[in-house]
């Protein structure tokens, strides 16, 4: 038997490596069968430059809990150590690397998101432990080794009768760990790790049911065998090449990356590139619902099969957050701050390379299937209209695909909209002027009223849509948008010139006192316009600039105004020229006057929406005496 000591400055690694990793002590599963699949792999890798002969059979990796002796084993069937290799790489490999890893994280460690991505390899084993031991026997024609530490820099190594081929950890659990030494941790850690890694993992066994013979009697119990509990599936849908899958495959391997979820996906973006950096994985486009910041984070960092977060910030711009699936890349640095990341090269052009993915496979769905695109549109637009908000290069392409819906279940490019509204010009300088309406129930008169002088109204209803609009308004030559019920409607409304209004300035001034007197209110501003004889006597609107502002402070980011309340103001237009306006005027006393103006502007605030509490009880007992 061989003692040693360890050749490290740091007296003992053992309780610092506790302090300083203690919020993420369960990454030491997955650093101990990453080790182990290595060392699968490189076996079978040597087998295959059939250098030398080597059976390699059919190689797992075995977790097994000793209870009672509240030790864990991890077993592999790999390429193995001799003594000489357990020297060098796990005394000095291992050590110095343990090592180095304190000295540059000591006072960062504790800044989050470091240590839980970055593999402290085999030494992570002290995490939990207060005793290691390696058994191991290598490939080559050498006895198998057994060495032993408890993390100080002493340890043990000798001779073992160990007859197959691979290595064996084994760890003594610390009082601390004990929770490691549960079924459902380790089974729970196992799959949350280890779910797609590429060597069989077993861990348990479990009951199978044998098919039954045709002659074997029906009440007969089913017969079933034990079998090995496999938690992984070695080979993931997306490491396979795209024409090997079908649709179905990409949907059931959705149903095994998101068991609890039950709704179908829309479609899915396959990634594949090994040129400039090395990337796969599989995106699905969720059906999503306007509540951005619940749904995002479901996309899964893979490192070479090895899960390593669900946190993709950073590596994938913020819009694509709200999809779904995995992204494997050995090529992402994890070792680094978030902050850091986002500023690194090779990330930069991996989220680049995604958004252009994105953008290409919504272009191409676009054009091979108008119809099911259209269809598809009011669950995916979030990402398409948060994603134009937010990455130039992706607002660039997305004329070719984004859609601009109307109240009647149109849909246009911003081409065909763009052309469709330009035709009905008539003042070639003036800008033209694109209606939407924001909800069809409450804007449902505002909606009427333009339909019926031949406009095309918009439905755009999702919450960050005056920032898009906003944005499409300074990047698109003379075009603005206006809300159904908001004050650039004034200038659609048909101005009736010809009866320049049937009132003199003289009752025109004492009109207004009185319609600002009854409605007493600062919030309203009172306009007198001839408008057409049909149109409604009183209207109400909103300035679109003042509510688009709001809209978008709600919303977060309200720009210029920062985060300071805007008041909400309204304009409310009297139509000199209709008959009710004419028989308030001329009504003989003051009181019944304004019983008249106070009922129609209850009116007007009914159908913008405006009429609630108090007001409406009071409007709705009016009413009831007005008909009786
Ligand atoms: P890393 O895996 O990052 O190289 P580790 O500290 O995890 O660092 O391991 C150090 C070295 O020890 C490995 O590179 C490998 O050569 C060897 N090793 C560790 N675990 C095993 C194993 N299960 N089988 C064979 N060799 C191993």
């Amino acid at each position: 038997m061989k003692k040693g000591n360890i050749n490290v400055s740091v007296e003992n690694i053992f309780p610092l490596i506790k302090k300083f990793l203690y919020s993420d002590h369960e990454i030491f599963l997955r650093e101990l069968i990453s080790n182990a699949t290595d060392a699968t792999i490189k076996l079978k890798h040597i087998a295959n430059i059939g250098k030398e002969k080597i059976e390699v059979g059919d190689p797992k990796i075995e977790v097994k809990i000793d209870k009672k002796g509240k030790k864990l084993h991890i077993i592999d069937q790999g390429i193995g150590m001799t003594s000489d290799e357990i020297e060098k790489y796990i005394n000095e490999v291992a050590f110095s690397g343990a090592e180095e890893f304190l000295e540059k994280y000591k006072d960062s460690a504790k800044d989050s998101g470091i240590i839980g991505h970055f593999g402290l390899g085999f030494y992570s084993a002290f995490m939990v432990s207060k005793k290691v031991e390696i058994i191991s026997k290598s490939y080559k024609n050498e006895p198998a080794s057994h060495w032993t530490c408890d993390g100080s820099p002493n340890y043990t190594l000798k001779e073992h009768d160990k007859k197959d081929r691979g290595t064996e950890i084994i760890l003594h659990i610390d009082k601390d760990s004990k929770d490691f030494l549960e079924d459902n941790k380790i089974s729970e850690l196992l799959v949350k790790y280890n779910k797609f890694m590429p060597v069989p993992i077993k861990f348990g066994t479990k009951e199978e049911t044998i098919e039954q013979d045709k002659d074997s009697k029906k009440d007969e119990k089913p017969k079933t065998r034990t079998v090995d509990n496999i938690i992984n599936n070695p080979n993931p849908a997306w490491t396979k090449q795209p024409k090997e899958l079908k649709d179905d495959d990409y949907k059931s391997f959705y149903r095994e990356l998101y068991p609890m979820q039950f709704e179908e996906p829309l479609f899915n973006i396959h990634l594949n590139v090994d040129y400039p950096f090395n990337l796969t994985g599989i995106l699905y486009f969720p059906k999503l619902n306007n509540d951005i910041n619940i749904q995002k984070d479901k996309i899964q960092l893979y490192q070479n099969q090895v899960f390593v977060t669900d946190n993709v910030e950073g590596i994938v711009p913020e819009f694509l957050t709200l999809l779904r699936g995995v992204i494997d890349s050995p090529d992402i640095p994890l070792n680094v701050s978030r902050s850091y990341l986002q500023a690194d090269g090779a990330v930069k052009k991996i989220s680049a390379y995604i958004t252009r993915k994105v953008a290409d496979k919504l272009s191409s769905l676009f054009k091979s299937d108008r119809k099911e695109f259209e269809k598809k549109w009011n669950d995916i637009k979030i990402v398409i209209e948060y994603g134009m908000l937010s990455e130039e290069k992706f607002f660039e392409k997305s004329d070719k695909f984004a859609l601009y819906p109307s109240v009647d279940g149109k849909f246009y490019t911003y081409e065909e909209l763009y052309n469709k509204i330009k035709a009905k010009q008539t003042d070639k300088d003036e800008k033209l002027i694109i209606l939407y309406a924001s909800d069809k129930q409450t804007q449902h008169s505002y909606i009427q009223s333009a339909k019926q002088k031949g406009y095309e109204v918009l439905l755009l209803d999702s919450p960050i849509v005056g920032h898009l609009l906003q944005k499409l308004e300074g990047s698109k030559e003379k075009i603005q948008f206006a809300r159904v019920d908001s004050d650039h409607i004034d200038n659609l409304i048909k101005k009736d010139t010809s009866q320049v209004s049937k009132l003199n300035d003289d009752e025109k001034k004492k009109l207004e006192d009185l319609v600002k007197e009854t409605i007493d209110d600062e919030k309203f501003i009172i306009k007198l316009e001839p408008m057409d004889s049909s149109e409604n006597p009183f209207i109400i609107t909103n300035p679109e600039f003042m509510r688009r502002m709001k809209e978008m402070q709600q919303s977060g980011g309200g720009g210029i105004f920062g985060s300071g309340n805007m008041p909400d103001m309204y304009n409310l237009v009297v139509n000199t020229n209709s008959d009710l306006i004419n028989q308030i005027v001329n009504t003989k006393t003051k009181k019944k006057q304004q019983k008249l103006i106070s009922q129609s502007i209850d009116l007007a605030k009914l159908s913008h929406g405006l009429l609630n509490g108090e007001a409406l009880t009071e409007f709705i007992k009016r009413s009831y005496e007005i008909i009786k």
